[in-house]
């Protein structure tokens, strides 16, 4: 039997995939609002930023709730933020396109773990210019215990010790990720402090690059950098030329690097090769 050119339980992974993706999303807004303030992720439950009546379960339902009550709260009418469905649609998208590259191999999972973090990461940089330890180092910790199970394409085997056990090599890779992540990003730090006089990357830039070393490896760490730095010096272009906002305007350095690692995870393989070619 076939549904749509697929066969039913293929069919019930895909929704499988979705549904996971928006009730993590779901969570991760949670996470985004509360976290910066040094609040518990686990209770008490939602309520509304209004009036604080907490939500029933079918006023907390990813995106289906936010359309059904058309924005607003249900008590006093207060405006809910349209952030909630784009951070709920975008990491269902994420997960999904993470299922149709790995099915549910054990990268799916790893990278599971990793874009929830970064989207984490990408949207409190964005409102708060903070992007909090409890995310970066448990990430970077998570991603380097974990690196023996991501995806091959990413851990290639550093061939510096002849042939040796593959795990240690991933081992290998992942602490060389760490440091050329994290430790390209303070060498660049210290620069700017020194000729420009001024801060221009904060420590957490810094830890959150080493969380992607340790879960890409030291190649798609400097894929990610490379990829961070372009998006940043467009939407910074945009920002003064476009905008007429001046030089000094912060921008979420941390946001773009969210951005950067999560095309290299998923098309790292494909630029990699564009730009080795070029
Ligand atoms: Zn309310």
């Amino acid at each position: 039997m076939e549904l749509f050119g697929y066969n039913p339980p293929m069919l019930l992974a895909h929704a499988f995939v979705i549904a996971f993706g928006l009730a993590v999303g779901s969570f991760l807004n949670v996470c985004i609002y509360r976290i910066p303030k040094g609040r518990s992720v686990i209770r008490p439950g939602s309520s509304c930023p209004h009036c604080h009546h907490p939500l029933r379960p079918w006023e907390n339902v990813p995106i289906l709730s936010y359309l059904f009550l058309r924005g607003k709260c249900s008590q006093c009418g207060g405006r809910i933020s349209w952030i909630y469905p784009i951070v709920e649609s975008t990491t269902a998208l994420l997960f999904y396109l993470l299922f149709l590259k790995y099915g549910f191999d054990t990268p799916f999972f790893i990278n599971v773990v990793f874009f929830g973090m970064l989207v984490g990461l990408i949207f409190i940089d964005l409102f708060e210019r903070l992007l909090p330890n409890v995310i970066t180092l448990s990430g970077l910790t998570f991603g380097l215990l974990m690196s023996p199970l991501q995806s091959g394409e990413f851990f290639q085997g550093t061939q510096l010790f002849g042939t040796y056990n593959v795990i240690w090599a991933h081992y290998f890779d992942s602490i060389l990720g760490i440091l050329v992540g994290g430790g390209f990003l303070w060498l660049v730090a210290e620069l700017y402090v020194r000729v420009k006089k001024i801060e221009g990357m904060g420590f957490g830039d810094i830890k959150m690059m080493a969380m992607v070393g340790a879960f890409l490896g030291w190649r798609y760490a400097w894929l990610t950098i490379l990829l961070g730095s372009l998006l940043g010096a467009l939407v910074g272009s945009i920002y003064i030329y476009a905008l007429g906002k001046g030089r000094r305007y912060e921008l979420p350095f941390g946001s773009f690097l969210g951005v950067g690692a999560i095309a290299s995870t998923l098309w790292g393989q494909e630029l990699l090769a564009w730009y080795l070619a070029q």
